[in-house]
């Protein structure tokens, strides 16, 4: 009998499908969905799927007959293709399906907080049409009230940001707690650099769940490409997270310069103002974004942010 199930695992063109009931099966993919494309692209974590059983030597497994639309994805230009492809091309792994929520950790400290590499992550949550949720770790490092400064200017943006500790006697504490309401019912991606505290969040989230603390993949020591596909842990029967190691800095990947203004909430609304409809902000008489600037009513440093990250984003294209 058929089943609908979510694909929780996906591996050399093998998916582990989990059903409502509890059960999982590891599937391959009926021909006709992965002709012609892909595979990255035709099946990814978070695909709701139909099974149909398959019994082989009194196992059973399963087959994947349908894929249900998606309603977003979290993708990423794969390096390998790319690497393989002619200059300047995009193609497109998706590394999670139908995502609800992004949510992007970054310490107070150690690692040392860096505001425009969270914009970069802002940024791709934008363009990919993700809500995104800010976890500061590591409150403990530098107080509830310095911790509250260094985020100030996300939380005035409308930016949700949840402060957390792993100590127990932490005040900030309760945030795993608040972090684990907000992931209820979701999908969620969660990211942020080696050593900003995911694994032990994901520890206090699920105790049991018992991932290894303090380890840096060798694969990420050695800076080598790897393509670490993630793999969804489940919170509770209607809650998974995607684990990402592999994709810091997927954020910008797929954004064109000329678009970046959109995906600045501050900078967003101001861009029907400019006197020039392709102003690019940065040095235009009647630059509605500049008049912003220097009234106070942009923080410099998103600006800044802006700036740095548009000239990037046109030297990229110039590959
Ligand atoms: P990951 O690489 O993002 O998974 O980070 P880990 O969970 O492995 O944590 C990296 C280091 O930070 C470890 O030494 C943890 O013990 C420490 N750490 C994690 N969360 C906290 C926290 O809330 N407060 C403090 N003081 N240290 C933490
Ligand atoms: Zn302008």
């Amino acid at each position: 009998m058929e089943r609908n199930g979510l694909v929780i695992k996906a591996q050399s063109g093998f998916f582990t499908v989990y059903c409502e009931d509890g059960s999982r099966f590891v599937c391959a993919a009926a021909g006709r969905l992965t002709k012609g494309k892909h595979e990255e692209d035709a099946l990814a974590v978070g695909d709701r799927v139909t099974v149909e059983p398959v019994q082989s030597g009194g196992v059973v497994t399963g087959r994947i007959i349908a894929v249900a639309p998606r309603q977003r994805t979290l993708s990423r230009i794969d390096p390998v293709y790319h690497a393989r492809g002619k200059p300047g091309q995009m193609v497109r792994q998706v590394l999670v399906a139908n995502p609800d929520l992004a949510v992007f950790v970054f310490a107070c400290a150690e690692p040392e907080f860096h505001p425009r590499m969270l914009d970069r992550y802002l940024v791709g949550a934008e363009a990919q049409k993700l809500p995104a949720l800010i976890v500061a770790s590591k409150t403990d490092l530098v107080g509830c009230e310095a911790a509250r400064q260094m985020f100030a200017i996300y939380e005035q943006l409308g930016y949700e940001v949840i402060y957390t500790s792993v100590l127990p006697d932490h005040p900030a504490f309760a945030g795993v707690r608040a972090l684990y309401d907000r992931l209820r019912g979701k999908l969620s991606v969660l990211t942020g650099k080696s050593g900003v505290g995911k694994s032990s969040l994901l520890n206090a989230l699920k105790p049991g769940l018992d991932k290894e603390v303090g380890r840096i993949s060798e694969a990420c020591k050695k800076g080598k490409h790897t393509t670490v596909v993630p793999e969804l842990i489940q919170l509770d029967a209607q809650s998974w997270i995607a684990d990402t190691p592999g994709i810091r800095g997927y954020a910008v990947w797929d954004v064109q310069p000329e678009e970046l203004d959109a995906y600045y909430r501050e900078i967003a609304p101001l861009v029907s103002q400019c006197e020039f409809s392709d102003c690019t902000h940065t040095h235009e008489p009647g630059c509605a974004v500049i008049r912003a600037l220097h009234e106070g009513r942009i923080s410099p440093a998103r600006y800044e942010s802006y700036v740095r990250l548009r000239e990037e984003l046109s030297q990229q294209r110039r590959w």
